[in-house]
């Protein structure tokens, strides 16, 4: 183990960490730099930097050391996870890919063990086994993931890295339902959904990949965009096939240029808000779409409704065909 911290302290000098931190020290002398203390609030420069050393010291909150001490006072961490965080040779030899692809599988395993989650889908109208198997739904009860992927041989650096943990070491879902959202064959994301008080959508850092589950629905020639993966789910639940996602009513540039790769007829169901964002947006998208020659047509969902409630609240598939039938360019 000191080989390994003799090792990252060379290869990252703790003046450079702290300045890839955003930290703007002056220099106050041939092997000095002062600037604001990272570790305390202050209004004056009392943090001292010492190159030739490679430690700090600040005057102000008294604490000092080398650049694994600081990771572990201004990150929280022990001093093992403050070294795994640092160390990027653990991360290189690690596949996201398989990570995601394990956590999926983790989460799916998780669902049918916790009562309130299963209740939070039925109360969202989802309860078709099948559908929630095909869509690889699963839940993060929060408070396991990490122990079972150390097991599996995961390093801090690395679950902390892909999002799944916080810089305090606790998973980063928690009590949220979860879906995979994949690019091609591959995992690049997860979909969390709150079933308690937290912030209602949660989703990993790094793309959220393009249209969600587009390879099944890029043949069609009618296809319906909603805006939320509960909105998709009871509209297959539902029965209806041509269906895709777009995970919010802002689309990216891969999630546009896909709707543009061919003719087709868009069906663009998004929420009913009382503020109007999911009607704007719906009109916004119309028009940068139809300059790509892709004809749109807006879904009026009855007001206040976004597809899902409106499935819940006891609608049919016959009643959202005749929507889709009255539906405006
Ligand atoms: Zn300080």
């Amino acid at each position: 183990m000191g080989q390994d911290v003799e090792r990252l302290k060379q290869e990252l000098p703790l003046l450079e960490y702290l300045q890839q931190q955003n930290w703007t020290g002056q220099r106050a002398g041939r092997f000095e730099y002062v600037g604001l203390c990272p570790l305390h609030q202050e209004t004056r420069p009392s943090f001292y930097v010492n190159t030739r050393k490679d430690v700090f010291y600040c005057h102000g909150c008294g604490q000092g050391g080398d650049l694994i001490r600081f990771v572990q006072l201004s990150r929280q961490l022990s001093f093992r996870q403050s070294l795994d965080y640092l160390d990027p040779q653990a991360v290189q030899a690690e596949e996201p890919t398989a990570l995601l692809e394990q956590t999926a599988a983790f989460y799916q395993q998780q669902l049918d063990h916790y009562p309130e989650a299963l209740s939070y889908l039925h109360r969202r109208g989802i309860h078709e086994p099948a559908l929630i198997r095909e869509l690889r739904i699963g839940y993060a009860p929060g408070g396991n993931l990490r122990r079972y992927l150390t097991r599996q041989g995961y390093s801090f650096a690395v679950l902390r890295r892909a999002g799944l943990i916080n810089a305090q070491g606790t998973d980063a879902l928690y009590q949220r339902i979860v879906f995979p959202l994949s690019q091609g064959e591959h995992i690049v994301n997860l979909y969390g959904r709150s079933i308690g008080v937290a912030f209602a959508h949660r989703f990993l850092p790094g793309s959220k990949g393009g249209l969600y589950a587009w390879k099944k629905v890029r043949h069609c020639s009618a296809v319906i965009l909603v805006e939320g993966l509960f909105d998709y789910a009871a509209l297959r639940q539902a029965g209806f096939s041509n269906v895709t996602c777009s995970l919010g009513t802002h689309l990216n540039t891969d999630q546009f240029r896909q709707l543009c790769d061919g003719p087709r007829t868009l069906y663009v169901a998004f929420d009913d808000d009382a503020n109007q964002s999911g009607q704007q947006a719906a009109e916004q998208l119309a028009h940068r779409l139809a300059v790509h020659g892709i004809s749109v047509r807006r879904v009026l969902l009855p007001e206040g409704q976004d597809p899902n409630s409106f499935f819940v609240q006891g609608e049919d598939a016959h009643r959202f065909h005749s929507l889709l039938e009255v539906a405006r360019p």
